[in-house]
């Protein structure tokens, strides 16, 4: 088969397209054909060797994929060869403590595609039977790989940690990310009032069209003075916040009293200082929020299905061009998720 690997850490370049052995599926497992896989900026971090994680090589990336089953090994109800499928992009244990809470999103034995297990940057994958899940006809494949992490983690940050309700208002950063053209969406069908933030005037247009009420170029003007501003000096009920730096300070001085900050990403600096008097004294509260469980990915997969979301895929790439696809991720200069087709 055609994979799209790396033997060494590097930049876009060590992304080499190569011939693999097919991998075969095991008990439990099924063999998924890919047509899709997304890029996620954690793929560039894993590349790079700047996510610390020590990896074996050849590393095959990929998150989140979906594709067809090519081939099962086991019971599989509900599934045969050829179904259209888009796969769980983690292995929870299904058994800690956290598992039988329903936060299997914080599982303590979890495993990642193209992390721990081999990834979807293949043109074959084996999967546990239990990560299938069925892709209705009208999804392409393209679409279901670029929605399971965006909106998920979207859905996990605003709705699961941000507790944001009908009639709130909500500041969402970056608003041409992945992540952050998927939380407009969101926060849009949960009826908040929708602040964004982006660094030029085009993408500002794009998250006005895709619902956002009040945009904010971050480059042009401070975001807190106009947040303020905007709410009558009040601030927003609930920030996401996924660059870090002063970008996380300064989004604290945007919350109303009681206002609740979920960080998720801290690209541009992992380390803050904050003043502590201001947050306790306006109650203030701070989430992390990390990826989000499979109840939420099966939750907006099925909101993609019957189109109340829907992802923005800035390019698609042959999967032999990886390399440059994660040079367009790279760049920044994009609206909305990366996808590779195999
Ligand atoms: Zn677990």
């Amino acid at each position: 088969m055609k994979v799209a690997w790396f033997h060494k850490f590097g930049g876009p370049e060590v992304l080499v397209y190569e011939e693999a052995p097919r991998p075969a599926p095991r008990a439990g497992e099924a063999l998924v054909r890919v047509r899709a896989v997304g890029i996620n900026h954690v793929d560039l971090d894993h590349r790079a060797g700047t996510s610390r994680i020590p990896l074996t090589f050849p590393h095959i990336l990929g998150r989140e994929f979906a594709g067809e089953v090519a081939g099962l090994n086991g019971e599989a109800a509900g599934f045969k060869e050829g179904d259209r499928v888009w796969v769980t992009c983690r292995l929870p244990c299904r058994k800690c403590e956290l598992c039988l809470a329903g936060r299997d999103n914080l599982c303590l034995q979890e495993g990642y595609f193209g992390l721990d297990i081999p990834g979807g940057y293949a043109e074959y994958v084996t999967v546990p039977i239990a990560n299938l899940n069925s892709l209705p006809s009208q999804v392409s494949f393209e679409d279901a790989a670029a929605s399971q992490i965006a909106f998920g983690t979207a859905w996990h940050v605003l709705v699961n940690r941000g507790f944001l309700q009908a009639g709130q208002t909500v500041l969402i950063q970056a608003a041409g990310s992945g992540i952050g053209s998927a939380a407009l969406q969101v926060a849009q069908l949960a009826g908040a009032t929708l602040f964004a933030t982006a660094s030029s005037d085009q993408k500002l247009a794009r998250a006005k069209a895709l619902g956002a009420h009040h945009v904010i170029n971050y480059s042009k003007e401070n975001f807190a003075e106009r947040v303020m501003a905007l709410t009558g000096g009040r601030g927003v009920d609930v920030v996401m916040e996924h660059i870090g730096g002063e970008v996380f300070t300064r989004s604290l001085q945007c919350l109303a009293r009681g206002g609740i900050i979920v960080t998720v990403g801290a690209h541009a600096g992992e380390v803050v200082q904050f003043d502590i008097i201001p947050f306790f004294r306006r109650e203030l509260r701070l989430a992390g929020s990390k990826n989000a469980s499979v109840l939420e990915l099966r939750k907006v997969m099925g909101l993609v299905a019957e189109g109340k979301l829907k992802p923005v895929i800035h390019k698609s790439f042959p999967l032999a061009q990886a390399a440059e696809a994660h040079r367009v991720v790279d760049s920044r200069d994009i609206f909305g998720k990366v996808v590779l087709l195999t």
